[in-house]
């Protein structure tokens, strides 16, 4: 039977849980996930298998979550906006996500305003219905958005509690081109190891730190060596102050303690191997104001300088 492949696009304003949506249809945890708005900072990449059932034909579907759509006032916010519009070029279809907490407002309008713009057939999401404890205000909520542009489909459903995501990866299926597989079968995402690993480790700043450190962070993998039973990583945390670096330390080295073993207890799990981990914490005053950090920090830039670097393998579905 045909295949049917393509590119979708999860866009929506930051928090509404387009994260949280990519992990729970690919089943594994590609992106990381915080209370925090602007948590993503990447386009980020899962392949989803979909087998043929019935009369509906097998897919390959690569899913992109992207940035919280925003107005950008740094460099950093600037490059991210860059990641969004790179998503949504050349995507098959757009799943604008909204919370149906939040009352529709600017910021939604603002991520509507891009899929109205790009003119791809677009979807609307509506996430978190479990928290909706009158389930009476979905269908006026649903007419009342239906008017803002001509969606293929509107779906409520629950990335958290996974509760319509059959309806949702059914419906996409069906608004897919036939076409070939971009990937191979089983890969996960075009993300190498050595990055997720920088991702994971910012996830932990992220639910340890409040204030400004979280948005003041970001983690550069410097070694990646794998060997048979041990993976050795050693990895900088950037921050913008001495101030902030003194947190991110803690008394006699805490926080970078709890830090570093959460961290690694994840990429253990995800390498297979035993992990030993080396932290440092060091001060880049202004990096997100900073056009050349923000480049040469890039995971895809980096890419292209490591050659033959350890940590260049990509995580495949798990057989068996
Ligand atoms: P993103 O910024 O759009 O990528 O949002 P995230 O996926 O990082 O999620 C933001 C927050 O919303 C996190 O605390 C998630 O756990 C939470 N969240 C995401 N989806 C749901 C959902 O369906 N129900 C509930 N209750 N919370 C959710
Ligand atoms: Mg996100």
């Amino acid at each position: 039977m045909s295949l049917h492949s393509g590119f979708v696009c999860i866009l929506g304003r930051p928090n509404v849980g387009k994260s949280t949506l990519l992990n729970a249809l690919v089943g594994e945890k590609l992106a990381i996930i915080s209370p925090k708005p602007q948590t993503t900072r990447n386009r980020i990449l899962g392949i989803i298998e979909v087998p043929a059932k019935d009369d509906m034909p097998g897919a390959q579907v690569v899913l992109i979550d992207t940035p919280g759509v925003h107005k950008p006032d740094s460099s950093l916010g600037r490059k991210m906006m860059v990641e969004v519009r790179e998503a949504m070029e050349g995507c098959d279809l757009v799943l604008l996500m909204t919370d149906v907490t939040q009352k529709h407002d600017r910021k939604d309008e603002f991520a509507l305003q891009m899929a109205r713009e790009a003119g791809t057939p677009a979807f609307l999401l509506l996430n978190k219905i479990d928290l909706l404890s009158q389930k009476d205000r979905l269908l006026p909520m649903i007419d009342q958005l239906r008017q803002l542009h001509d969606f293929r489909e509107v779906i409520p459903l629950s990335a958290r509690k996974a509760h319509g995501l059959d309806i949702l990866l059914d419906a996409v299926v069906r608004n897919l081109p036939e076409g070939a597989r971009y990937f191979p079968e089983g890969q996960l995402t075009d993300q190498p190891v050595r990055f997720m690993v920088a991702e994971i480790i910012r996830e932990q700043v992220l639910l340890e730190t409040r204030q400004e450190l979280p948005y003041a962070t970001t983690v550069v993998v410097e070694q990646f060596e794998e060997k048979k039973t041990l993976t050795k990583i050693a990895a900088t945390l950037y921050c913008e102050r001495e101030a902030q670096k003194k947190i991110l330390i803690g008394k006699q080295g805490q926080m970078l303690k709890k830090i570093g073993s959460a961290a690694r207890a994840q990429i253990e799990r995800m390498v297979g191997t035993k992990v030993f981990l080396e932290l440092f914490v060091k001060v880049m005053p202004g990096w997100r104001d900073s056009k050349t950090f923000i480049e040469e920090t890039d995971w895809r830039r980096q890419l292209e300088q490591l050659t033959g670097a350890g940590g260049g393998s990509r995580i495949n579905r798990p057989t068996g």
